[in-house]
């Protein structure tokens, strides 16, 4: 089973903390697109094979996708892919776009779970955020969507961040768990190079993120999923079950996926390539029939450590069978080794040959990995 994500890269506006690629000038979308369906025919054989299980339209922001772009996305995909007939069809969205008929027409084209870009309900952080909706819209989007018949609604909730009280995370979390979402993706607000946010807070205009408050949100935000039902089945995500995401649990499974458009990753167990992200190199390369990505194979350390980073992050853990399976016995007992400093800290915990993160030391998930690699 594989995965094929398709990577639109327009934005109506530019969020404050983003550093995904995107451009605010739409001119280029036809072009783009008519060349993101010529890179589909020519990336045919990529999972070759392999039937697709999950398709995942992200960006920037595929609820701009004008109704015939994204059939003939669509279309495309189904000539040349063997998807799945219950595959799962997500589209990330911004919650401006979800007008009833906008959701009509993607239920019509074989989406079948949405991701909502809500960050928060409250109107303060959504100006703080440069977000391009309000709070009435957050709220108006998720029921519209499920008067639309969707009932497989993530939404992304973004915690830590200077205007966000401590009763206001609450009322965010409490909204989403009454609206009656299946799933949850919540990430502390980070601070990346190059954006405004960061130009932001280096010339003193806003203040440096609290980290304190992002480890208490992220503490409580733990104990209202749990107790509301939900499965926290990976350090930023938490379904309801049988609503974990297919798409994302697949990257974690180390399973093969193909990356559609500009900037877009993919994976076959060999080697990683990344497309160019830049669109209108992207425009250029395409029009020529070439594919623009960098590409390098991947050793036996680099798709250990990644299975450590991607394991640890999950409920699933870390299988140390698996390594010695893989990897050698000789790893398997250097990572147990290296290990045991964070189990006495009660940081990991050791369940059989498996490796846990403990409620404390998802915390600090990306720092144990980062210990732990070879
Ligand atoms: S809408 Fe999403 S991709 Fe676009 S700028 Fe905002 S956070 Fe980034």
């Amino acid at each position: 089973m594989a995965g094929i994500y398709l990577h639109i890269p327009f934005c109506k506006q530019a969020c404050y903390y983003c550093n995904f690629h995107f451009s605010t000038s739409r001119a280029q979308q036809p072009a783009l697109i008519k060349q993101m369906l010529r890179e589909i025919t020519i990336q045919k054989d990529y999972l070759k094979g392999q039937s697709v299980s999950s398709i995942y339209l992200g960006g920037g922001t595929p609820s701009l996708l004008t109704e015939s772009d994204l059939r003939l996305l669509m279309e495309e995909l189904y000539t040349h892919f063997g998807i799945e007939a219950d595959a799962e069809i997500t589209l990330e969205a911004n919650p401006d776009d979800l007008i009833p008929a906008k959701l009509k027409e993607l239920s019509a084209a074989g989406i079948n779970r949405l991701s909502i870009g809500i960050q928060s309900f409250h109107e303060q952080d959504l100006l703080w955020m440069h977000r391009a909706h309000n709070s009435t819209q957050a709220l108006t989007c998720i029921q519209d969507a499920q008067q639309a018949g969707f009932r497989n609604i993530s939404i992304d909730l973004i915690y830590g961040g200077p205007t966000l009280t401590d009763p206001g995370w609450e009322q965010n979390v409490q909204q989403a768990i009454d609206l009656e979402v299946t799933h949850l993706s919540c990430y502390a607000l980070t601070v990346e190079p190059g954006t405004a946010l960061d130009q932001f807070i280096r010339k003193k205009k806003m203040a440096p993120v609290d980290n304190d408050k992002a480890a208490r949100h992220f503490e409580q935000l733990m104990q209202w999923t749990t107790a509301a039902g939900f499965d926290h089945y990976e350090i930023s995500n938490f379904g309801k079950p049988g609503w974990h995401s297919r798409h994302n649990s697949s990257y974690w499974q180390g399973k093969p996926y193909l990356g559609l458009g500009p900037s877009a990753h993919s994976f076959n167990r060999i080697s990683r390539q990344w497309n160019v992200a830049n669109n209108a190199t992207y425009i250029k390369a395409l029009e020529k029939g070439v594919v623009p990505f960098e590409k390098e194979e991947l050793t036996p350390t680099m798709m250990l450590n990644e299975y450590i980073m991607t394991s640890l992050r999950t409920a699933a853990g870390c299988n140390l069978s698996n390594i010695q399976e893989l990897f050698g016995p000789d790893k398997s007992q250097a990572l147990l080794m290296n290990a045991a400093r964070f189990i006495e800290k009660g940081w990991i915990r050791q369940e059989q040959d498996i490796l846990v993160l403990t409620r404390e030391g998802r915390l600090f998930a990306d720092g144990i990995a980062s210990d732990l690699f070879f």
